[in-house]
């Protein structure tokens, strides 16, 4: 069934956390800097339609595609590393595939026939593993499968790749194994039993890996490699080496000096094209590694006691900091932790505050009394989603003497609903994927600092939300020096403010941290670190 296009997967063993993410956007990575032309797709193995329910607890951040799939936040590390837009496709749950097959069965395709996990499930997922592969943008399709084997939930993408790999004949696919070679300090002594046993839980499936990435603490030595390879039934050159590294940008570099682009090309027998030219990735890394400068930005948020519910937020900074040659030391603040006695002493030492995306009323009020603290003191701030919802909200009560403006969403009784919920979403009953969710396009007034940032007028960027500012407001405020930035053409929405008399105040009702990337810092991270970088030298 091959049409030319080549089929990676990439399974994990002995743990979860291990970086499948990390490694597939870097393989991906080293073979776009070939020449091929690469996407990667992830597949879940839960049951929610997608993670667009889920608590940021439960699996970090969500992430948004321009055409409004919420989705996992490996997607966010694919678009970093490769800079071309992911979609719906490329991430798919066991929920997704089940809903499908469940309607079709009531719609009475399989009439007469009992549906089962094989073939009707496997069948699905493999029409969804080959579904980009089908459009003919891509020589080469990753599909990170997550999870780790002999995991329940995982067995049909393991039975589904198992059987893709026989339809799609000799060289056109392969298994990149990741696995954990751990140290222990006792012994003295790498250990690499549980890869073994891992792959040997792989081979029982029906899966025999082609190339094996071992996670390691410290360098693997050629016995260890030999060992490896003997006993996982791999070529001694197929035993990849991936140490833990200085930051995730260092991996590909890592693979590459490790062959694994190499290996991959000769097993698929991919036409031959020339070295991979990393130059302005290396460069990036350059100035992140040599900083001139340093900032002391603070993330004010409800749940950064886990650092994965605000990936791309960190990752845009990084980016940022980076244009800049400017260390950026991200400061977790609780915003439950920021009332009248704490908000100086927690703020006063930093150069820029932003108050990140969130949900419900947990934390609001810190929230807001970080805002007051920052718009009084002249301090950069970055409002993104909720963080501008709050600025809204702090303005309307502290200068335009609204006292109990509130958003819609923490008291549907308030008075002054300024951040309010709209028409088309007040009947909704149902939770999944009913936000506004993805890129809708955003014009920039002339002569604002958001015009001045972007260069531009038209822009487009993705959003997560449910409620928006009240446009009955809108007069009011403008008046009182918190102005409209950026408008939705379409519908007046306001998607951008900023307030005048202020170095540097910017809410944005959207998320420009999702398409910020290593070859695209995204313009207001990047003349955000640049006012907090200002600030800093007063
Ligand atoms: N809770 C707010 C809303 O739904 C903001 C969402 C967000 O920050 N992503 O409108």
């Amino acid at each position: 069934m091959s049409s030319g296009v080549k089929y990676v997967f990439v399974t994990g063993g002995v743990t979860s956390s291990l970086g499948k993410g990390i490694v597939a956007a870097s393989l991906a990575k080293l073979l776009q800097a070939r020449g091929y032309r690469v996407t990667i797709q992830k597949f879940d193995p839960y049951l929610n339609i997608d993670p667009g329910t889920l608590n940021p607890y439960e699996h970090g951040e969500c992430y948004v595609t321009d055409d409004g799939a919420e989705t996992d936040l490996d997607l966010g590390h694919y678009e970093r590393f490769l800079n071309i837009p992911t979609s719906q496709a490329n991430n798919v749950t066991t929920g997704r595939i089940y809903n499908t097959v469940i309607t079709k069965e009531r719609q009475g395709a399989f009439l007469g026939k009992t549906v089962q996990v094989i073939p009707h499930i496997t069948d699905e997922i493999k029409r969804n593993i080959t579904l980009l592969g089908e459009t003919g943008e891509f020589d080469i399709i990753i599909t990170e499968i997550g999870g780790c084997v002999g995991d329940i939930e995982s067995l049909p993408f393991v039975e589904a790749v198992r059987q893709l790999r026989w339809d799609l004949g000799p060289n056109n696919s392969l298994v990149v194994h990741l696995t954990l070679v751990p140290y222990l300090k006792s012994a003295g002594e790498l250990k690499t039993k549980p890869t073994q046993h891992s792959v040997k839980q792989l081979s029982e499936s029906g899966i025999q890996p082609d190339i094996l990435v071992c996670r390691t603490e410290h360098p693997l030595p050629i016995e260890i490699r030999k060992k490896v390879a003997q006993f996982c039934n791999v070529q001694i050159n197929s035993v990849i080496e991936a140490m833990d590294a200085e930051t995730i940008y260092d991996v590909p570099l890592l693979m590459r000096k490790e062959k694994l682009d190499e290996r991959v090309i000769s097993k698929l027998k991919l036409p031959t094209k020339g070295e991979p030219v990393l130059d302005s990735w290396k460069e990036f890394l350059g100035k992140l590694k040599n900083p001139i400068d340093e900032v002391n930005i603070g993330l004010v948020g409800k749940y950064v006691e886990l650092k994965d519910a605000y990936k791309s937020i960190v990752e845009a900074f990084i980016h940022a900091g980076a244009v800049n040659e400017c260390k950026v030391n991200l400061k977790w603040i609780s915003s439950e932790s920021l009332n009248d006695e704490t908000i100086s002493q927690v703020l006063k030492s930093l150069d820029g505050v932003l108050v990140a995306p969130g949900f419900g009323e947990r934390g609001i009020e810190g929230k807001i009394n970080a805002i007051k603290f920052v718009r009084e003191n002249k301090i950069p701030f970055f409002g993104i989603c909720l963080g501008m919802q709050c600025a809204v909200v702090e303005f309307a009560r502290n200068v335009l003497h609204l006292k109990e403006a509130a958003s819609f969403e923490m008291n549907p009784d308030t008075p002054y609903p300024v951040i309010d919920i709209m028409a088309d979403q007040k009947d909704l009953t149902m939770k999944g994927g009913t936000m506004r969710l993805g890129a809708y396009p955003c014009e920039l007034k002339k002569g604002t600092k958001a015009f001045s940032i972007y260069g531009k007028n038209k822009i487009s960027e993705r959003h997560r939300h449910r409620y928006e500012f009240n446009n009955q407001y809108l007069a009011q405020f403008e008046a009182g020096g918190m102005i409209a930035s950026g408008l939705n053409p379409d519908s007046g929405l306001v998607e951008m403010v900023e307030i005048k008399d202020h170095p540097w105040f910017i809410g944005a009702q959207f998320h420009p941290e999702l398409k910020s990337t290593v070859l695209n810092p995204h313009p207001l991270f990047v003349k955000f670190i640049k006012a907090a970088r200002d600030y800093s030298k007063k």
